[in-house]
């Protein structure tokens, strides 16, 4: 999440101890490009005054040249059959599986897009939505909707009707990326027309629905690699200069401005931390330059930014931030952080119905 949006400005840190800078190199080959490794966790800041991408013109957009190369810099480094439609195939005899697009990436391969729901869908049920993956890189989320769904969904039938899809981008999953192969965010890219087809299938799929859900939560993490390569890396595709900004040590939500709903938010934060610490504030009681809201809690206008968890006019929605670099939490934490927040999520939403309709 923390990659791109508006931000206060946050002073430069100042370089000390550039040797100390190694982490996340991620095959650039840069010469003066120095990858880093910040938290609020390691108060001593690390930092190059002149951190620059290998590639661009600093000062300038990328041209098409420049994505180029940076395309030819990706690589493979998991599988998408293996290791997330392996374990989608085992949920069949249990659930719907539905293929509802395909990717077509050339010499990439073709990427079948996959949902899985409840079966005896009702349409006197509420809806929820589940979302892992927007960002391939951001693994917890696309193992934690899978894991909700083998371990926990089967738990809400005839309460809700489910729906989750936990790998919204495979591309990015194999080559653990934040962008698709045209350098575009698809987290920037829940628009109409969207540029990032990742993003229009998703809302295509989600379109017929879009009035019935309840919850809509959105699967992520927050991760070094945010400081180490993708944030510089935005910075040098749009031209603009890179600013540093700490990587909280812990999870936090996102909610949306535009509709808080802060019990909610704490109700699912509460979840969690039964599971993995919460991110405290940093030293401007703030998380990635914006100000908490409430513990583990700030909010962004969704909409506007074109997020994932703009895409339903679901009355509770958020977006999970997991901390999977922390020395705290392990892989399995991470995922059941996930599983903990969607069944907070689905938990608060149905006790507030019961309430109302009382
Ligand atoms: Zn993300």
């Amino acid at each position: 999440m923390a990659v791109g949006k508006s931000r206060q400005e946050i002073p430069r840190p100042l370089s000390t101890e550039p040797n100390l800078l190694g982490h996340c190199l991620l095959a650039m080959g840069s010469r003066n490009y120095v990858p880093t490794r910040f938290t609020n966790r390691t108060p001593t800041i690390i930092m190059t005054t002149q951190a620059h991408y290998p590639i661009g013109t600093p000062g300038q957009p990328w041209s098409d040249t420049d994505k180029a190369t940076w395309l030819s810099l990706q690589t493979r480094k998991r599988s998408y059959a293996e290791e997330v439609l392996s374990k989608i195939d085992r949920l069949r005899d249990r659930f719907d599986v539905i293929e509802y697009d395909r990717l077509d990436y050339a010499s990439d391969g073709m990427y079948p897009l996959f949902a899985i729901r409840s079966r005896d869908w009702r349409d006197d049920l509420p809806c929820v939505l589940v979302t892992g993956g927007v960002h391939g890189y951001e693994t917890s989320g696309v193992h934690g909707a899978l894991q909700f769904v083998d371990r926990q969904a089967a738990d809400y039938a005839g309460r809700v009707n489910w729906l989750v899809v936990p790998c919204v981008s495979p591309w990015a999953y194999e080559r653990i990326h934040r962008w698709n192969p045209d350098a575009i965010d698809p987290n920037r890219s829940f628009r109409e027309n969207s540029r990032a087809p990742e993003s229009a299938a998703l809302m295509r799929l989600v379109a017929p629905l879009r009035d019935r859900f309840l919850v809509h939560i959105d699967l992520h993490e927050t991760t070094d690699s945010d400081e180490s390569e993708f944030r510089p890396a935005l910075a040098a595709r749009d031209g603009k200069p890179y600013e540093f900004e700490v990587i909280p040590d812990g999870f936090y939500l996102c909610g949306d401005s535009e509709a808080p709903q802060p019990e909610f938010q704490q109700a699912v934060i509460a979840a969690v931390a039964k599971i993995t610490h919460i991110a405290p504030a940093d030293a401007k009681g703030q998380i990635i330059g914006t100000p908490l809201a409430a513990p583990g809690v700030i909010y962004y206008a969704l909409r506007e930014l074109g997020l994932c968890a703009s895409i339903t006019n679901a009355p509770y929605r958020t977006t999970t931030e997991v901390y999977p670099d922390s020395p705290r939490a392990t892989a399995e934490q991470c995922n059941a952080a996930q599983v903990a927040a969607v069944c907070g999520a689905i938990d608060f939403a149905l006790a507030q119905q019961a309430v109302a309709a009382a």
